[in-house]
């Protein structure tokens, strides 16, 4: 069982978000549990005061470290990174972090236990979270999104799906793209022919091996052309 806890200044983004598809099934087999958490229940202020302008001037504001601290903590039961179990990880979503791959997406399914996924606004986060909570700081990709929800759950995604069982077809995860770096094979279903379009006539025939050397030329030429950096 894979638990995920989320902390958020909305909360109710993530209300729907794992409801649907192999997540939702998976939830419901008990192979993960995702809960959401309100910065602002870890603030001590009456106002519940989460974010505070940054140190040295300059535009925006920063989210504070104590609630988050006070969160981490709560949640893993830990005062600092040196005092988590090894299949506990820490995770902040940022544009600064290494890039998210389907590798990391592996080793998180394989090898965590308890993830706790931190949400930045704003400006980012007070960069003592980072110094002193964080395990693994990730980026979803080069670009700059206005918090770090979409990117929980595109990453919880990825994970989630990647956990024994939850897929119907096991095999399917080993053969999808970048499981081999290589992109996967094109797919078709019926009909044959649509708007002038047909079907590979290889994938009419019923002949297995035929079918499964044409799938592994497409893929490598459809990777050739998409993402040759996936073949150096
Ligand atoms: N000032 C930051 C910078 O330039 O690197 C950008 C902050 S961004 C507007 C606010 C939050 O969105 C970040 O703290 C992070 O949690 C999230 N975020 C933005 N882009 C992201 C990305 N590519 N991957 C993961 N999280 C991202």
């Amino acid at each position: 069982m894979l638990r995920c806890d989320i902390i958020t200044i909305f909360p109710e983004f993530f209300r729907e978000a794992f409801d649907y598809g192999i997540i939702r099934r998976a939830r419901a087999a008990g192979l993960v549990e995702t809960e959401a958490h309100d910065l602002r229940q870890w603030t001590s202020d009456k106002h519940h005061v989460v974010d505070d302008r940054p140190f040295g001037g300059g535009e925006g504001m920063v989210l504070k470290a104590e609630p988050i601290f006070a969160g981490v903590r709560e949640l893993t039961g830990c005062s600092n990174r040196e005092a988590y179990s090894p299949q506990t990880r820490v995770i902040l979503l940022s544009p600064q972090g290494r890039v998210f791959t389907q590798a990391l997406a592996e080793d998180l399914s394989r090898n965590a236990s308890h993830i706790v996924w931190i949400c930045g606004r704003y400006e980012g986060v007070d960069e003592r979270v980072s110094e002193a909570l964080v395990t693994d700081e990730i980026s979803i990709g080069d670009y700059v999104l206005s918090g770090g929800e979409p990117a929980a759950v595109v990453m919880i995604d990825a994970v989630v799906r990647l956990l024994p069982g939850a897929l119907g077809n096991e095999s399917s995860a080993t053969n999808e793209s970048f499981s081999q770096d290589l992109l996967d094979h094109p797919h078709y279903t019926r009909p044959t022919e649509f708007s002038g379009l047909s079907v590979p006539d290889v994938l009419l025939k019923g002949n297995h091996a035929e079918i499964a050397r044409w799938r592994r030329a497409a893929a490598l030429r459809k990777t050739q052309r998409n993402r040759p950096d996936l073949l150096k």
